[in-house]
């Protein structure tokens, strides 16, 4: 199956300029789905995972669906003021701006190896900012998995420490 087939792209999407890759064009068809979903669960087996860490909100969908397949619990990162309980932040500079994300403070422990997920690598910023959180906790970083990869952003450089995956890649718009 090419799961490129089923992504689908939207100019200037959220604003102009940018080529924003849809992915529930691919998660309504279900045959997409589960095949996306034993892709990513193939990179991640056999790798003693405790807890799927997914961004907000994309990442929930296919890391949900690795927790329960794996076996493991899933842990929400979200953008400020979403989680109820105690978190601890970490904030990142953007082009123009920045943003900040956070976790609950008792998510993981030392004794956690971690699967991180969300559904694409752009920058990376957000990605290393998860890292941050995941790691302040004490836990693990075994792998990053995302389903899509924008090569031309060059994401890759700043998770040079960690395992990387990206089940399809593209180096262009
Ligand atoms: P970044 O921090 O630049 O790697 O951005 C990653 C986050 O922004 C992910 O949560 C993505 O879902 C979202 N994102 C960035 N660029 C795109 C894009 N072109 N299409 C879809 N989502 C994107």
């Amino acid at each position: 199956m090419d799961i490129k087939k089923l992504i689908r792209d939207v100019p200037d999407f959220p604003i102009k300029g940018i080529v924003f890759k849809d992915i529930t064009t691919l998660i309504k068809n279900a045959e997409g789905f589960d095949y996306t979903l034993d892709k990513l669960y193939n990179l991640c087996n056999n790798k003693g995972i405790t807890k799927v860490v997914g961004i907000e909100s994309r990442g929930f969908i296919f890391g949900g669906a690795l927790a329960h397949k794996l076996g493991a619990g899933f842990v929400p990162i979200r953008k400020p003021g979403k989680l109820p309980a105690d978190t601890i932040k970490f904030t990142y500079e953007l082009e123009y701006g920045s943003d900040s994300i956070e976790i609950h403070k008792d998510a993981l422990d030392k004794n956690d190896k971690v699967l991180l997920h969300d559904d694409l690598l752009a920058t990376g910023g957000t990605m290393e900012a998860a890292c941050n959180l995941v790691e302040k906790l004490g836990a693990r970083i075994e792998l990053i998995s995302f389903v899509i990869e924008l090569d031309f952003l060059k994401g890759r450089e700043k998770l040079k420490n960690y395992q990387v995956h990206s089940l399809i890649h593209y180096d262009s718009e």
